[in-house]
């Protein structure tokens, strides 16, 4: 018979509690909202349980599924369909992260996917807010360091980036910031302000202070936060103000603006353009980290620059790319696919 394959082939796959695997790439699929199930919309996304893959169901006749159905599958280190809690998502995807950081390392969590695919339910979470993944890492990072006698002080800072700029969520009014690189290359974001939280309800309250800033002075046809992708760090000091662990919340600016540099409007061109930009810079990012490539595009976007430590060294990242399930959607969550498909590629 043939030779069996190689061991190693299968060591590439390990989870990402293993020490090998820095890249996690999971798809989230929300439930149909109440206001699509009356406009009759159809659900045209399956989470098969207990296979890490989500399929599309596209159909030449619109809604009809009966018609001609084309199906699309893509495989994730972790599906999770409708029926997730926010609390299973931690599990499996930021948990690990926190662990990570909680022993000294650096993580980053993404929220991916188009306005309206449950990004900032995944991390803030909605009715109630906190009870998203911000809220999960900080209630086991507080009891972790209740349970451990080493003395660490924990800091949460929040900004978001919009055109390729940068504004601190934690200023009333989002004072503008700056980043720059210091002689070793190290990364700083001048003036942004970080403050010391002692419990999961002063994060929490740190946080709606944050959103609050975040969806102000809203115009226009699309809310802020499908423009502007919002960055929530924690970090862990010890008493000499040395850093001894941190993570990263990215909710992501909307995918779908990514191809707005097709609309009329010219600051939407601009915004989508810049979007687009980010987005892709990301993904090469993200790559060159199991890649372990020395030369890591960061340069490329804002938010890349300033998450350059993420795609360096010892850090651990983990992608949720969040689809909608409605039938209208279905290019967009296509879309979403073949991005976090590339994300997770030639590991
Ligand atoms: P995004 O931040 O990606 O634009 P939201 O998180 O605001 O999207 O989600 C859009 C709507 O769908 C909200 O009303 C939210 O409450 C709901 N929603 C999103 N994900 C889920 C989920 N997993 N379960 C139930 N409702 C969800
Ligand atoms: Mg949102």
């Amino acid at each position: 018979g043939l030779p069996l394959s190689p061991p190693q082939a299968a060591n590439k796959k390990v989870d990402i509690h293993g020490e090998g695997q820095r890249i996690s790439v999971c798809v989230r699929k929300r439930p149909l909202t109440l206001a699509e199930c009356k406009r009759g919309e159809v659900d045209v996304v399956t989470t098969p349980s207990g296979e890490c893959m989500a399929v599309v169901h596209e159909s030449k006749e619109a809604v009809d599924l009966t018609e001609y159905i084309l199906q699309h599958r893509y495989h994730f280190d972790q599906v999770f369909g409708e029926e997730s809690s926010n609390e299973e998502v931690y599990l499996k995807t930021a948990y690990p992260l926190v662990q990570h950081m909680l022993s000294g390392g650096k993580a980053t969590c993404f929220a991916y996917g188009q306005t309206g695919a449950g990004k900032t339910h995944t991390m803030l979470g909605s009715s109630p807010a906190g009870t998203g993944l911000y809220a999960l890492a900080v209630r086991d990072i507080f009891a972790h360091l209740s349970a451990t006698s080493a003395s660490l002080l924990v800091y949460v800072s929040f900004f978001e980036i919009y055109c390729g700029q940068l504004y601190d969520l934690l200023e009333h009014r989002k004072r503008r910031l700056f980043a720059r690189e210091d002689g070793k290359k190290v990364v700083h974001i001048s003036g942004l302000r970080d403050i010391r939280v002692d419990s999961v309800s002063s994060l929490l309250e740190v946080i709606s202070q944050g959103t609050a800033e975040r969806t102000q002075g809203t115009s226009g046809v699309n809310p802020l936060s499908s423009r502007s992708h919002a960055l929530l760090q924690i970090q862990l000091r010890n008493l000499n103000h040395q850093i001894a662990g941190r993570i990263w919340f990215v909710d992501l600016a909307g995918s779908e603006r990514a191809s707005d540099a097709k609309e009329p409007n010219k600051q939407s061109r601009m915004e989508g353009a810049e979007i687009n930009q980010s987005l892709l810079a990301l993904k090469e990012c993200i790559r060159s980290l199991d890649k372990e490539e020395s030369h890591t595009p960061f340069r490329q976007s804002k938010l890349t620059q300033v998450l350059k430590d993420s795609f360096v060294g010892d850090s651990k990242t983990c992608m949720i790319a969040n689809i909608s399930p409605g039938h209208s959607a279905t290019e967009h969550t296509l879309n979403t696919l073949r991005y976090a498909d590339r994300v997770k590629e030639l590991r």
